[in-house]
């Protein structure tokens, strides 16, 4: 196999030097984990006191990752990727808003995406996440209630409202089988994701029989999920359906240890980013072992994980393109990685959000925090760019 994540030419050819200067300021800015700590909690107040800061957000972090305010906003950044042979997973990111209205608009957008990822060439995804859909609270409920887990709930009104969250996923993912476009359920926090894994699986058992429409997600920060990949693949196997999985290290790894220290709990996350990578490769290779009943999306920036997915392919000697394996990363991440990828024929996709920028704000300071805190992330893109920078002005 010949690929290499070292060729920046590729990797920025959609960028012009203004915008590589633009996002070696931002990265620069985001090596100061002081400054991001700072940022991270003076935003969000000073949008809520109404300080006009949101072209200076548009401009900047805003342009970076996200893909516009509306849907139409999104179509130039898909047709360019689509000019690279680059895909896209939709991403509606609005997040934390409560109330049934609220879930019921979610819902219909969500519906209202995948229709439009079906009029593209290269949305093959999109991503929804179930606090879209259902209350933090009912999550949490839900999560601690073994009863509900073993599929018996004995509080009406809960039960009311679990069925009403049920119903909306199975609108979004009738929708998406319909239209042939796949569903990608996130990952959250580690006290509300059994009802989330419980729901997924459900779907899955629906329309997953012919092939993976529903994807759920497994955070290999976690001890515990290696083991839940197996099982969940044996449930698959007894119920003749294929597992639709996202790998993902996981995005809440501070707040998981914050929680677990307050509340005297054994931490979910794993002892050492060592023991998250060694689970992570280690779930790559189980779903290439598993080939035929599991479809797999390698969605991360570790150059190592990636490029083990695309020699394991090469090893097994299936095409490039083959139906079950696809690569994501974060639109605004990992440039080197998505398009030498795309270069050699693999699925790739960047991750896409869209949305008001005061709807998508707690995704953006998931981004800036993660750009922090990712020993060696901002130094890796902050290096890529000046490479390329550097190597422009040469010519
Ligand atoms: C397409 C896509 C979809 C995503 N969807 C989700 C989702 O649904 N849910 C979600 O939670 N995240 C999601 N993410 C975010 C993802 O979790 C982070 O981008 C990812 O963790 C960064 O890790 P990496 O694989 O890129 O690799 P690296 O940069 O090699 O690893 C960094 C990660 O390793 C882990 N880590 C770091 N230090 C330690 C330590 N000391 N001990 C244990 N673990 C450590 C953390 O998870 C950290 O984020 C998604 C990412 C992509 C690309």
């Amino acid at each position: 196999m010949n690929i290499s994540f070292e060729n920046t030419q590729n990797a920025f050819a959609y960028k012009s030097t203004k915008a590589l200067k633009s996002a070696k300021l931002l990265f620069g800015f985001m090596g100061y984990p002081k400054l991001v700590q700072l940022g991270t909690r003076m935003v969000p107040a000073l949008l809520k006191a109404g300080l006009p800061i949101k072209g200076i957000i548009r401009n900047t972090i805003f342009k970076q990752f996200v893909g516009g305010e509306t849907l139409a906003e999104t179509i130039p950044v898909a047709q360019m990727l689509a000019e690279h042979n680059v895909d896209v997973i939709l991403d509606y990111g609005v997040e934390g808003k409560e109330g049934e209205e609220n879930f019921d608009h979610a819902t219909q957008v969500f519906i209202d995406v995948i229709n439009h990822a079906a009029s593209q060439k290269n949305i093959p995804f999109i991503s929804i996440k179930v606090t879209g859909l259902a209350s933090h609270e009912l999550l949490q409920t839900l999560h601690e209630a073994p009863r509900l887990r073993s599929g018996i709930h004995d509080n009406e009104i809960e039960q009311a409202a679990w069925d009403r969250v049920r119903e909306r996923m199975y609108a979004i993912c009738e929708a998406a089988a319909e239209k042939n476009v796949g569903v990608l359920v996130d990952a959250e926090e580690s006290w509300i994701q059994d009802p989330i894994d419980r729901l997924t699986m459900e779907m899955m058992a629906v329309f997953n029989t012919q092939k993976a429409v529903v994807f759920n997600t497994i955070q290999l920060y976690r001890h515990d999920r290696l083991h839940f990949l197996r099982i969940s693949h044996q449930i698959a196997e007894a119920q003749g359906f294929i597992l639709g999985l996202k790998l993902v290290r996981g995005a809440y790894m501070e707040k998981e240890r914050a929680v677990a220290l307050e509340k005297n709990r054994l931490s979910p996350i794993q002892i050492s980013k060592e023991a998250t990578d060694t689970d992570y490769d280690e779930a790559v290779r189980f779903c290439m072992d598993h080939i035929h009943s599991t479809a797999v999306i390698i969605a991360s920036h570790n150059e190592q994980s990636n490029l083990l997915g695309a020699k394991l392919l090469d090893e097994m000697m299936l095409p490039h393109n083959h139906p079950h394996v696809h690569f994501s990363q974060l639109y605004g991440m990992s440039d080197t990685i998505t398009f030498n990828l795309a270069k050699e024929g693999f699925n790739v996709s960047k991750y896409l959000p869209f949305g008001p920028i005061q709807d998508v704000i707690p995704y953006l300071m998931r981004r800036a925090q993660e750009n922090t805190s990712v020993s060696g992330q901002t130094g890796r893109e902050l290096m890529q760019l000046k490479r390329e920078l550097a190597r422009r002005k040469s010519m």
